[in-house]
């Protein structure tokens, strides 16, 4: 506290204060993360996949690739591509989408847009010669650009899809991994890419009765229109007599609420954590601005984005949105540590709050839609139609005071002893981050010696770099599992291309067969996460739980699980000097040219 400051702004900051931690308490959970159920077994119906074809066949194909890839999403596509670009073309693609997309494949629900700029998001605009239609492109467009992308790069021939991989295996008397598919294949590849996503499991929250549920429901990365009518882009025209419980006001319902509310008969917006949600101002991409783009222009903006979002200064803010303002004028948003930046945050929360209050004409309502944590606590949301969709008749917030839904009946959701009959219950309720690595694939990975990915990493994981493991030669990771962090994602996942594209070329043109971290190598890294740690952990430590925090309990023993907190760019200009070095600096290697056969 200092003198600069009046007593009125520190007394507000202190009640402030105790209120953030009061609401965080009331979240507080003794079951943390395991508060969740997977997709699997009794929910298997909820993983199904509305857009595939059901009855989708082929033969078990038996083949030798330079590189597998698990993952077609935004990761999976630009290692492809990245690796067309080095000349190497043997790939095998596989995902258990139909399509290339990943999260864009998925992600179908009504009103699913990028919340970062489409100009930084969607990636390869200049070797695609496309320039989106809007500042923030709606979902469709961005899972038509994946599949620009994939044909440009000739990768759909390469896709083995609808196919999941059960176990991948490393051949030690063949250096080379063999991948086992639930359709009977088995790749043999001398690299294997994972890129399974970092959000992709979808979850449903524990509430007793969940199973009981006689109405429809389903996930929103799943949405059945079947149900609800209407497509991404048409109103769902089969909603008007239906009594509809959105769970969940995260980022993917803020999006959701806005076009459930213009059609359902009556909408239940169920709360525990309300979300910040900021102004959006989308607007039509400017024809004349896109014409005067000069060469180089796409990373040179993320990498502005990317300074500026981490806190470091830049010439000019090219992006001027919600993001870059947020840490425009407090660079330290991600790391608050003194009162200075305490009232900061505390002002651009009192506008995020205030906006309520202009807008929901319910005081009621707008008091218990507004958000108590420091900003980037969760992650922040923008749009102009959330907040006016509270102030339709047929809308109501059902607030649940930090607690969720009580139970689930056959007819109907209780909340706080009420009971809201309801016909169909629609989960906003995310993805598994905080599961361990191996319920996130979905599979097990075994090294040397046979060695399962989880029983090597019972303690622990153990990387360079967050992309390559001791145990696990040819390997190549893409999580955030001790690897950088991103705000913009595709910025991060283009930079994991570029770095296992440029190894892979390498390895080939060395002649060297296998690549592996040394167990120094692996701990010097370690020893550097620990060095970025800081302010950022202590951060998070205090927020309202969370995916961002293990749901508010961080666990020490998941120490060796941290990411790389140093600034995105920093974590980039690691890998560009490591590659820049050309010594493969902390690999053992052994050499010899490899039948992948
Ligand atoms: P989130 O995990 O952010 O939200 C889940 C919601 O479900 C929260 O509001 C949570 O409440 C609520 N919930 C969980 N359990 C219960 C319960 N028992 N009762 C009531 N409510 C419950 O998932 P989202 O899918 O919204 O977003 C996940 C991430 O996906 C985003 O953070 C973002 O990174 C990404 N995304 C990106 C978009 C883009 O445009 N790039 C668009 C949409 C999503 P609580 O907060 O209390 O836990």
């Amino acid at each position: 506290m200092t003198q600069a400051h009046d007593d009125s702004a520190i007394e507000k900051l202190e009640a402030v204060r105790a209120k953030y931690q009061a609401e965080r308490e009331k979240r507080l959970r003794a079951d943390g993360t395991d508060q969740y159920r997977p997709l699997s077994g009794m929910f298997d119906d909820f993983d199904r996949d509305p857009n595939a074809d059901p009855g989708f066949m082929r033969a078990p194909v038996d083949e030798e690739v330079d590189v597998a890839i698990i993952g077609a999403g935004i990761g999976g596509l630009m290692a492809a591509a990245k690796l067309v670009e080095q000349g190497v073309t043997s790939l095998r693609i596989i995902d258990k989408a139909a399509d290339f997309g990943g999260t864009w494949y998925w992600n179908r629900y009504p009103g699913a847009a990028c919340d970062i700029e489409s100009y930084i998001y969607m990636p390869m605009l200049e070797e695609t010669g496309y320039i989106p239609t809007e500042k923030y492109a709606k979902a469709p467009e961005i899972f038509a650009h994946c599949q620009r992308i994939a044909k440009q790069y000739d990768l759909y021939s390469k896709a083995h899809f609808q196919t999941l991989v059960e176990d991948v295996r490393w051949q030690d008397d063949a250096s080379h991994w063999q991948v086992f598919t639930n359709r009977q294949d088995i790749v043999r590849a001398r690299f294997v890419i994972i890129a399974g996503g970092i959000l992709h499991k979808a979850k449903l929250p524990g509430i007793p009765g969940v199973e009981t549920f006689k109405g429809r429901s389903f996930h929103t990365s799943r949405w059945d229109y079947g149900y609800t009518g209407g497509s991404p882009t048409t109103p769902m025209d089969k909603l008007a007599d239906k009594r509809v419980a959105l769970i969940g006001t995260g980022a993917t319902s803020v999006q959701v609420i806005p076009r459930l509310a213009e059609t359902a008969g009556q909408l239940l917006v169920v709360q525990r954590t309300p979300s910040t949600v900021g102004e959006r101002g989308n607007r039509a991409t400017d024809a004349e601005w896109a014409k005067s783009l000069q060469a180089g222009w796409q990373t040179e903006r993320m990498e502005n984005f990317t300074r500026i979002v981490a806190g470091q200064s830049a010439e000019a803010d090219l992006i001027e949105d919600g993001f870059t303002k947020i840490f425009g004028n407090n660079p330290n948003a991600l790391a608050i540590s003194t009162v200075d930046e305490e009232l900061i945050d505390l002002a651009a929360m009192e506008a995020v709050r205030g906006r309520i209050e202009s807008v929901v004409a319910d005081p009621a309502t707008a008091e218990a839609l507004k958000p108590w944590y420091n900003q980037m606590c969760k992650r922040p949301c923008f749009h102009d139609e959330y907040l006016p969709a509270f102030n339709r008749p047929n809308v109501t917030l059902v607030d649940t005071g930090g607690k969720g839904v009580e139970r689930i009946t056959e007819d109907a959701i209780i909340v706080d002893g009420v009971v809201h009959p309801v016909d169909c219950i629609i989960y906003g309720s995310g993805f598994e981050v905080g599961s361990g690595y191996r319920s996130r694939l979905g599979f097990e990975i075994h090294g040397r010696g046979g060695v399962g990915m989880t029983e090597a990493w019972s303690g622990g994981p153990g990387t360079l770099h967050g992309m390559l493991a001791r145990g696990f030669p040819n390997l190549m990771i893409f999580d955030q599992l001790q690897g950088g962090i991103a705000i913009n994602f595709a910025h991060l996942l283009t930079e994991l291309a570029n770095h296992a594209s440029w190894l892979i070329r390498h390895c080939i043109d060395a002649g060297i067969a296998e690549i592996e971290p040394t167990a120094e190598a692996q701990e010097e890294w370690f020893q550097t996460l620990l060095g970025k740690l800081g302010p950022q952990a202590m951060f998070f430590a205090q927020c309202t739980p969370g995916y961002f925090n293990s749901e508010g309990r961080m666990d020490p023993s998941a120490i060796r699980s941290i990411p790389y907190f140093g600034p995105l760019l920093d974590f980039i200009q690691v890998l560009r000097d490591w590659r820049s070095a050309d010594s493969l600096a902390g690999l053992e290697l052994r050499s010899g040219t490899v039948d992948a056969g």
